[in-house]
């Protein structure tokens, strides 16, 4: 009999409530396009299954294909998906694996029976060497299950150079669904591994085992030519960090003739010190910069350990103001908030006249040393809750019903302005506010 070679990758849908912002920002499923075209590359017959976008449900469609393995990668927010869909897979009786940013640092939260493999690194090729049926004890960054019993096999840091071209016929299928906010359809570029940066209450930095890594900047323009997309989301933590790689990407990208929008995750304080640059990287398409602000306040900036302070952001504003592109301004709401600090953030988006802010409530993530600060305060352990929407933790000068209050309130606020401005047109504003008044008053998520 002929071995069965079907592989069904898979990432869940990012909740199975309304309030999720699909529709808004849904991201490609690059991880998978990796392992894709790995698969493909060494003889398998791999499917994707993105839970953003299919419309055919996840058991219906393993019951079609019989895959032999189902692969699952996702957020912390999706563990339980995740862990769902891998019971499902072995109760079919498939081989089952589970990767991704969640279960690369906390792995240990996937040991269980329904459970075959775990990788905890950006490296695709071990899911192939495993299928093919490498011996384990050889292949680094895994975990496997023997006799009843899991061994880890540490991680070890991915060179990113040695990724292979994804293959994108899954993205270029969906491209109706795949964007950032107006940009449709918009692909992912991945150039980097990690960040050099350790801000506190972010990890990011953990990633990789905390190793920063850059892909040769040749090689990114090479990938982008190809791209049959107008719009390129740079998914880097932190794509604005070498001056001299960014000056290089412009000239080639020039060099080239590519004229494409771009996308990427960029700090304050690099923007504010290389005005020059922003405008090289302005003339060959940059459109939005997403950066985080974080707080309207000093205090919280050094609490933080962002190594910026208002100045600099309010600067980095003007800069990108002034070569004309998109600053996005993340701002993190902090459990130890007051209303009066909620409409702080309300005030420094009106008074520098932000058009395009973010917000998100402080979430301390699993297994860091920041939710050890927490644990005692921790009001749920439901991971679905780790999207940066729930209050985590006992906020500690408010209630929780006050913090969702104040926290729906400035929500709507910038929502209204948004609205006023114009921006987002294609968004349901009606729904988006109509959902966070109902939240004002009893958050359901
Ligand atoms: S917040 Fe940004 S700059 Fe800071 S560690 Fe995370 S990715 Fe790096």
């Amino acid at each position: 009999m002929e071995k069965n070679k079907t592989v069904l990758l898979v990432h869940p849908e990012i909740s199975r409530t309304k309030y999720n912002f699909a529709g808004i920002i849904d991201n490609e499923p690059l991880e998978l396009e990796y392992i894709y075209a790995v698969l493909v590359k060494e003889g398998f017959e791999p499917y994707i299954w993105d839970g953003q976008v299919e419309k055919v449900p996840y058991a219906k469609r393993l019951r079609e294909l019989r895959p032999y393995a189902v692969y699952i990668c996702g957020r912390t927010r999706q563990e339980g998906f995740m862990k769902e869909y891998a019971r499902e897979a072995k109760r079919c009786g498939c081989v089952t694996m589970i990767g991704g940013l969640h279960a690369q640092r906390c792995y240990k939260r996937f040991f269980s029976d329904y459970t075959d493999y775990i990788f905890t690194s950006f490296d695709p090729t071990p899911v192939a060497e495993i299928l093919k049926g490498a011996p384990p004890e050889s292949i680094s960054s895994l975990c496997r299950k023997r006799g009843g019993r899991w061994t880890v096999n540490a991680a070890v840091p991915h060179d990113i150079n040695k990724l292979p071209r994804p293959d994108r016929t899954y993205f270029y299928r969906h491209s109706d669904r795949y964007r950032y906010l107006e940009l449709l359809p918009a692909a992912h570029v991945r150039t980097t591994y990690s960040c050099p940066y350790r801000c506190s209450f972010c990890v990011r930095n953990c990633v990789n085992c905390g190793v920063y890594t850059q892909r040769d900047i040749a090689d990114v323009v090479d990938e982008i030519a190809g791209i049959n997309c107008d719009n390129i989301y740079i998914i880097d933590d932190d794509f604005l960090f070498d001056e001299k790689r960014l000056e290089r990407f412009a000239e080639l990208i020039r060099q080239r003739g590519i004229h494409k929008r771009y996308v990427c995750y960029g700090r304050a304080d690099f923007v504010a010190a290389h005005p020059e640059l922003m405008k090289q990287l302005a003339d060959i398409g940059l459109y939005y910069v997403l950066t985080g602000i974080e707080a309207a306040d000093d205090k919280h900036l050094e609490a933080y350990k962002k190594r910026c302070d208002n100045n600099v952001n309010e600067k980095a504003l003007r800069v990108l103001d002034s070569v004309g592109v998109n600053m996005m301004g993340m701002f993190i709401t902090d459990l130890d908030f007051t209303a009066a600090d909620f409409r702080s953030i309300a005030k420094w988006v009106k008074r520098h006249d932000l058009k395009h802010a973010a917000v998100s409530i402080l979430t301390p993530e699993m297994d860091t040393e920041l939710i050890k600060e927490y644990k005692d305060r921790l009001i749920t352990r439901d991971p679905s809750h780790w999207d940066y929407l729930h209050v985590v933790a006992e906020p500690s000068k408010l209630s929780v019903k006050g913090y969702y209050f104040h926290y729906h309130v400035l929500l709507i606020y910038l929502f209204l302005r948004a609205w006023r401005q114009g921006v987002y047109d294609f968004i349901d504003y009606k729904f988006f506010i109509t959902s966070m008044i109902k939240n004002m008053f009893g958050f359901g998520g």
